[in-house]
């Protein structure tokens, strides 16, 4: 079979890291409000400081 695809599943870029990150069943409930691929990300983004735009 060709064509199948593992999970259709939609996706973001991280705020912090930059990188393409894939829907995942934690945030089933808050993805529209997830900007950040890990907790990590999400934490060094607020001590890193805003030195760069919001996109
Ligand atoms: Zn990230």
């Amino acid at each position: 079979m060709r064509g199948v695809k593992k999970a259709d599943l939609p996706t973001k870029t991280c705020a912090s890291c930059g990188r393409p990150f894939t829907w995942r069943k934690r945030w089933a409930k808050v993805w529209d409000e997830v900007r950040y691929c890990s907790d990590a990300c999400r934490t060094r983004r607020r001590v890193a400081g805003a030195a760069r735009g919001e996109q």
